[in-house]
């Protein structure tokens, strides 16, 4: 195996066999779907994925890995290996030269772009049945957290609009090579049929209106939103919602956020 690692890619690859299996067992996978794999690396679970389910199309920045990983795959017709940056990927066209509507993302991520690869694949929500994401422990506990704790913020509500998450295993820094500083964990998604939890006209306008709500951590929300909104309005709105003037965005449900942006708007 070439152990040669690009740090600066967030290069930290599953060598713990078990721990493999216990993930592939985690996600919930079926036999005749298609999984879009983010960074194989050397293809650890590429291999347990391909022999759960229709077709992997794994997608690796990294031209050393990609060349090992289509050698190693040469004979496994249910594998592609795609040379490109997940972020400038169409994962609708994958689906669609798939002959497929929707398909399973599963990820070990690169940590440093956790959170950008997250708002680029939940643009593809609609083309998405389920994912199976690892992340840091600290992210996952935000991607999972509940209004009023201290790690719920703009990705989890966002994360909301889009999909159910939950925790599902708890993965210690010693099953990969090099261990990362941190503890990770696999947070598993369900998708909202619809594509989204409520249907909203403008989407974008929507997201917007969250970061603004989020912008300022601990700050209240009318405070927040002052720069955008009336403060009378603002405080009449949250009134109309139970929610008290000097309520925080932490506070909030999405479906209190969604109200409120309807109501403001
Ligand atoms: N899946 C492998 C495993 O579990 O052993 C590797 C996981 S490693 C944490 C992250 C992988 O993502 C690396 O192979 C890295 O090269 C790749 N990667 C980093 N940035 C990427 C990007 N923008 N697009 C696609 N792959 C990327």
């Amino acid at each position: 195996m070439n152990k040669r690692r690009q740090p600066k890619l967030g290069q930290h690859f599953l060598t713990d066999t078990r721990y493999c299996s216990r993930i592939v067992d985690a996600l919930g996978l079926r036999a005749d779907e298609l999984v879009i794999e983010i960074g194989p690396g050397h293809g650890a679970m590429t291999e347990l994925l391909a022999a759960r389910v229709r077709r992997v199309v794994a997608i690796e920045v990294d031209p050393g890995l990609v060349n090992e990983l289509r050698q190693q795959f040469e004979q496994a017709p249910k594998v592609e290996i795609v040379h490109a940056d997940v972020l400038l990927t169409d994962l609708s066209a994958i689906c669609r030269q798939s002959d497929v509507n929707q398909c399973y993302v599963f990820g070990n991520l690169p940590y440093y772009i956790t959170s950008p690869i997250i708002h680029h694949v939940l643009g593809f929500a609609g083309h998405i049945r389920a994912m199976g994401l690892l992340v840091q422990r600290e992210v996952a506990n935000r991607l999972v957290a509940n209004p009023g704790t201290r790690d719920y913020g703009y990705l989890t509500v966002f994360t909301r609009l889009y999909s159910s998450p939950r925790m599902v295993l708890q993965i210690p820094p010693g099953v990969f090579s090099p261990p990362p500083k941190v503890h990770s964990a696999l947070v598993c998604f369900e998708m909202l049929s619809t594509g989204r939890s409520v249907s909203l006209e403008d989407e974008e306008e929507f997201l917007r209106f969250l970061k603004q709500s989020f912008a300022y951590k601990r700050k209240k929300l009318i405070n927040c939103l002052s720069p955008v909104y009336p403060r009378q309005r603002i405080e009449q709105e949250l009134g109309r919602l139970e929610l008290s003037s000097g309520a925080r965005a932490e506070e909030l449900s999405l479906e209190q956020f969604i109200a409120l942006f309807l109501h403001l708007r």
